[in-house]
């Protein structure tokens, strides 16, 4: 579901993630400093620094300067170390199921040992340079009209191909117990549509490197006129730009829902017949179709009518090698890694072979590698300590909207009503993922990854018009995030996220409610944020908000946004208020319920400094801090802010804590404090 460009995307449903999708990767184990293995880590902080001043770089700042980012990162943080750990775990699990003699034809275990070993094998895959894709390349030679150029986007999207646009499934927004298609606005290379028409100078300089990195690749091809045929690509993607939603407007539910029958489609984009394309990808009786942004496909059908056969033919070679190259063989490796690697977010090496491997074995068959991970990590005792810090932290919260002077009694019963309904999972799926119809060999590995993502496409299809499967995860268990689901109002916490330094069974409540107390509140109060209060406590897209409750509460998320725009993250780029608000009241709103159960927990009885001479309530607030302990490359910083729903780690920190009278309490007060001005200061829960 999440593929490789658009992992830069939202996601088709209403989704609100930890950190963005793929946006962790691995790492460089000689530059870890220590990691906490109970509790904070004091070695790690910088007493130099007032923490009313710079509460990020007193829980942090020796940590910060003693950890470059390794070469191969964008950004490094706890959360990636994390990762790298899990990573490796991984590794063992693959390299053994590689070297399995006795795997079974067709298990589970044969199939993710064969398409690691595939990925592996270079000297293979620098022999079929371009073979695995010759066929393809030859249909897109072939097209002579606006059917052929249909039929082949049909198989390209059946490869996970962002050509034009994307097609999947979700729950209908307005009726959660149906499954219907969903049409989003794509096909670009750059990250957003923002990128090509944004008119400062850092912006044209990009777009002048991507044009050239086009060129490069259709070289690569063997393309003649390369330069010519890149800056076509480049007018065109532009047109589809113009036309599509801003990042913005996406957040909004009602914006994204338009319910379309298969002849509304017709008339919104005569040049594109959609009843041949349903009948190409197989899935002729769709029904009614979610189309996310007519007005994209309003710009996309212009654009048919308007571009010509020859340069359709170089954008969809553009498209299809845009996705393969990291799996073909060195030299579009290589390319591809320099625009987006180097040039978009800073990194000045690409990762080991095996970790790439790794995570495309991951993304192409998570679930099967979970089993076996799972078993190894997660036990049924942390299980059980994660099970009753969510259980505490919701009750919380229930208490707290009893009590919220903001929300009228109305809105407070259908609030409550919402949480009660709230479902949970932590840890794995109670029912695998069936794999059986993926079919894997040793012999190729674009093939492999091209088998998944055709097996991918096919499977979300496939649940069109059946019922509900509550039991799905969008997350494999080895991943170190968690997510609020709006359509099916659940909060996931998958086992990847569930360990030291973030959450630690034999750590104190004061250190993990710090850090995962906060996550599991930012979770729970993504159902009552800008997004996740438009859906009722069954998941349907519905106002269940009195009028003057709704004002109070815009008013409030409007604070968080101005408080965000204000904060300069790199030069003159600031954030983008309204794509950030969402993410940053979860954040408030998390570490605020979280800080409320701590006070629960701790009662009346007098606090002592009684663990590296801090209180409870300080320990919490450096766990915190000490969580979100990143250094950011500047490009990524850009990136982030562009596109990101979240803040960037120090601002999750700062931000949040500049809103929270109770770490004011805690630490200050003092002058250039972090503070927010008392009138500016947004309180939700
Ligand atoms: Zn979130």
């Amino acid at each position: 579901m999440i593929r490789r460009r658009n992992v830069f995307a939202a996601f088709g449903s209403a989704v609100a993630v930890l950190l963005v999708a793929g946006s962790l990767s691995i790492s460089q184990p000689q530059a870890i400093a220590a990691v906490p293995v109970n509790g904070i880590n004091v070695a790690n902080m910088d007493p130099a620094v007032k923490p009313i001043v710079d509460f990020f770089q007193y829980a942090n700042g020796t940590w910060l300067k003693k950890t470059p980012i390794p070469n191969e990162y964008d950004k490094w943080g706890v959360l990636n170390i994390l990762n790298d750990k899990n990573q490796t775990l991984l590794k063992g699990i693959l390299e053994k199921s590689s070297n399995d003699k006795t795997a079974a034809a067709g298990s589970n275990t044969k199939k993710v040992g064969d398409f690691y070993f595939s990925g592996m094998n270079t000297a293979q895959i620098e022999k079929d340079d371009l073979a695995p894709l010759s066929e393809e390349l030859k249909r897109i030679d072939d097209i002579k009209n606006l059917e052929d150029l249909r039929a082949e986007t049909s198989r390209l999207h059946e490869y996970g191909v962002n050509a034009l646009f994307s097609i999947s499934s979700g729950q209908d927004f307005k009726d959660s117990t149906k499954v219907i298609g969903q049409l989003s606005q794509g096909g670009l290379g750059l990250p957003d549509r923002d990128y090509y028409t944004n008119t400062d100078d850092h912006s044209k300089t990009l777009r002048d490197q991507y044009v050239a990195h086009v060129g490069k690749m259709l070289e690569l091809l063997g393309e003649k006129d390369a330069p010519a045929k890149s800056k076509r690509i480049m007018e065109i993607e532009t047109a589809l730009a113009e036309g599509s939603m801003k990042n913005t407007d996406m957040r909004d539910p009602d914006k994204v829902y338009h319910k379309m029958k298969l002849s509304e489609m017709e008339e919104m984009t005569p040049h594109f017949a959609w009843r041949a394309y349903l009948k190409e990808i197989g899935h002729s009786d769709m029904g009614d179709v979610n189309v996310g942004q007519p007005e994209f496909f309003k710009a996309m059908n212009t654009q048919l009518e308007k571009v010509s056969i020859a340069d359709w033919k170089s954008y969809l070679k553009w498209q299809l090698i845009n996705m393969s190259a990291p799996y073909l063989s060195q030299r579009f490796v290589d390319q591809d890694f320099e625009f987006y690697g180097k040039t978009l977010t800073g990194k000045k090496e690409n990762l080991p072979r095996w970790k790439r491997i790794v995570t495309a074995t991951d993304k192409a068959m998570g679930e099967a590698v979970g089993q076996e991970y799972v078993e190894v990590t997660f036990t049924p005792d942390a299980k059980k300590r994660a099970l009753d810090l969510v259980k505490k932290i919701k009750e919380t919260l229930r208490e707290d909207l009893a009590s919220l002077d903001w929300m009228s009694e109305k809105t407070r019963k259908n609030a409550v009503e919402k949480l009660d309904a709230l479902g949970l999972k932590i840890g794995y799926p109670d029912k695998w993922r069936d794999y059986s119809k993926l079919e894997v060999s040793r012999d190729s590995y674009m093939n492999n990854v091209l088998a998944a993502d055709k097996f991918e496409f096919h499977r979300q299809l496939d649940k069109i018009g059946k019922p509900v499967d509550r039991n799905e995860w969008l997350m494999t268990p080895q991943t170190v995030n968690a997510y609020y689901w709006a359509e099916q109002n659940e909060i996931v916490f998958p086992a990847g996220i569930l360990q030291p330094p973030i959450f630690d069974p034999a750590a104190d409540d004061a250190t993990n409610l710090g850090a995962m107390g906060m996550i599991i509140g930012h979770e729970l109060t993504h159902g009552f944020d800008d997004q996740g209060s438009k859906f009722d406590g069954k998941g349907n897209l519905k106002d269940w908000w009195t009028a003057e409750d709704q004002t109070r509460f815009k008013e409030r998320v409007a604070l968080i946004e101005k408080q965000y725009e204000g904060y300069k993250v790199i030069d003159d780029v600031r954030f983008k208020g309204k794509l950030v608000a969402g993410e940053a009241a979860a954040d408030l709103g998390g570490l605020t319920i979280a800080y409320k159960t701590l006070e629960k927990i701790l009662g009346d009885d007098p606090r002592k400094k009684d663990v590296n001479g801090f209180t409870p309530e300080q320990r919490f607030f450096i766990s915190f801090a000490q969580a979100w302990a990143t250094n950011v490359r500047p490009e990524k910083e850009r990136l982030m802010a562009a596109t990101d729903p979240h803040p960037t780690p120090k601002y999750r920190v700062l931000g949040t804590l500049a809103n929270m009278e109770a770490f004011e309490k805690t630490f200050g007060p003092g002058d250039k404090s972090l503070m927010l001005p008392a009138k500016e200061r947004c309180q939700l829960w």
